[in-house]
């Protein structure tokens, strides 16, 4: 049996839910049994439910419970074109539970002025544990036995609220016993993505675009043959189609170079979704709800027999550089520790480091500690920050044996100033650091020379 998960354009209303039903129908009827089914909040939603939190812990309340009363009606609206008699009216009985739920709680914070990441998650977890629900409702009414899944009870994770960590061994167990047993009894189980639960019960999720990491837990956890992520875009593409307008599909992929691209900035994968496929051997394949027939990429441990030179780009925008510079670093041992328990006090990630002889730049993408990381850095060194930059990276497995087709990508930017160039020792990827305006050219250039 597979997985499907299906992201938030895949269930953005009910006639995308239709098409969610009809692909979920083919693979029950190809594989006998399942699918396990995980799904996104609506498009929008989630980003709506963080900005309610965010509003209401600054005190304004008005604006927040008219978004909310506006995702309230989305909500009842979807699952009354979904599932529409009678008997489907608990679904709308706790469509508003929840949302009256959420009305209480944003005024609570809007009198407190406070959101702490455990409320956050609360709040943010609605988008998937609704829709999921009028999924799942929606594929009973459709002829397809259903269950819905409680992901809280699915997926255990640590405390780090808003990014949770999920526990494998926990994880595994308990998919088993909630997500299996509904296959076993010969249902379709559905779950929302993105959340799940500390040992404790505590509600947390699992990072921004993290349902692609849910539907790799439940994949690992029930031994799945595959794992689907269905999506608005045709595949893995060779560069991210809102910078190049026509790049093309990539029919197949290492797990390596999945997890390059995802890293750099792929945003059809989130970074954290080959973890569970590699450590059970699952394939991972990226594929189109609206073009259902096509096969989409699959993503495999082997790499693909004949590899293009490149296998595709990435990129990502709103990076800053940080140098920090110290005639301390000469010669010296102990220094990077310093700095980098800095970003690590800060809980600040870095993405890509490079070094000269006093000096060490990185970059981040958080900026929220930036002010009190340039401080501490300061006590031990000069540092300057350069915002606005952007990461480009090109990623092949022919990359580890083919220095010249570095060498190429790199010749090709000449006239681009780049701040950075870095190439780590998978050799898989090879990524340049450099001012966002000159993103799109670079880009272009890169991907006119290698994919058309
Ligand atoms: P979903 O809601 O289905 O999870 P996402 O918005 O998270 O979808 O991811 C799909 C989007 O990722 C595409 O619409 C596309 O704009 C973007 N994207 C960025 N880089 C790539 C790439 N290399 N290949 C395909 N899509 C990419
Ligand atoms: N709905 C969540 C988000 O927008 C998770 C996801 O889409 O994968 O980040
Ligand atoms: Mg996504």
């Amino acid at each position: 049996m597979v997985v499907q998960k299906f992201g938030g354009t895949s269930v953005a209303d009910p006639d995308a839910i239709h098409r969610l039903i009809e692909i979920v129908r083919t693979a029950r009827s190809r594989d006998g049994r399942g699918p396990a089914v995980v799904v996104s909040a609506m498009s929008g939603v989630t980003d709506a439910l963080l900005a309610i939190a965010a509003a209401a812990g600054a005190g304004r309340v008005d604006d927040t419970i008219s978004t909310l009363e506006q995702l309230r009606e989305r909500h009842l609206s979807a699952a009354r074109a979904l599932a529409p008699s009678e008997a489907d009216a608990a679904l709308g009985t706790y469509v508003n539970a929840q949302f009256d739920d959420l009305v209480a709680l944003v005024r609570a914070l809007a009198v407190l002025r406070e959101v702490s990441p455990r409320t956050l998650d609360v709040v943010a977890a609605a988008g998937e544990l609704l829709i999921s629900r009028i999924v799942a409702a929606a594929l009973a009414k459709a002829g397809l036995p259903s269950e819905w899944v409680d992901a809280r009870h699915a997926i255990v994770t640590n405390d780090d609220h808003t990014r949770a960590m999920p526990l494998s061994d926990d994880t595994d167990a308990a998919v088993r016993s909630s997500v299996l047993a509904v296959i076993d009894a010969g249902r379709v189980p559905v779950l929302g993505g993105f959340v799940g639960a500390t040992a404790d019960g505590d509600t947390t999720t699992l990072g921004r675009g993290g349902s692609d990491y849910s539907a790799a837990l439940v994949g690992a956890g029930i031994g799945a043959v595959e794992i689907q992520i269905w999506t608005d875009v045709d595949g893995m593409l060779t560069a991210d189609p809102r910078v190049i307008a026509k790049p093309r599909l990539v029919p197949h992929l290492s797990f390596a170079e999945a997890s390059e691209l995802a890293y750099f900035g792929a945003k059809v994968l989130h970074p954290s979704t080959i973890l569970p496929a590699v450590r059970r051997n699952i394939p991972v394949r990226i594929l189109n709800s609206r073009k259902p027939e096509g096969t989409g990429t699959i993503i495999t441990a082997e790499p693909p027999p004949a590899a293009t030179p490149l296998t595709a780009l990435a990129c990502k925008r709103d990076l800053t550089v940080v140098d920090i510079t110290s005639d301390r670093m000469l010669m010296a041992y102990g220094f990077l520790r310093r700095v980098f328990e800095v970003f690590e006090r800060f809980r600040t990630a870095v993405d890509v480091v490079t070094t000269s002889e006093v000096t060490v730049s990185v970059t981040v993408d958080n900026c929220r500690h930036l002010d009190a990381i340039t401080e501490a850095l300061s006590e031990f060194s000069q540092v300057s920050i350069e915002p606005g930059m952007a990461l480009l990276c090109a990623v092949g497995d022919r990359l580890r044996n083919e220095p010249a087709i570095a060498a190429r990508a790199v010749g090709l930017l000449e006239e681009v100033p780049l701040r950075m160039i870095s190439q780590a020792a998978s050799r898989r990827n090879i990524t340049v650091i450099l001012r966002q305006a000159d993103l799109p050219h670079a880009m272009q250039r890169l991907h006119e020379e290698f994919f058309t």
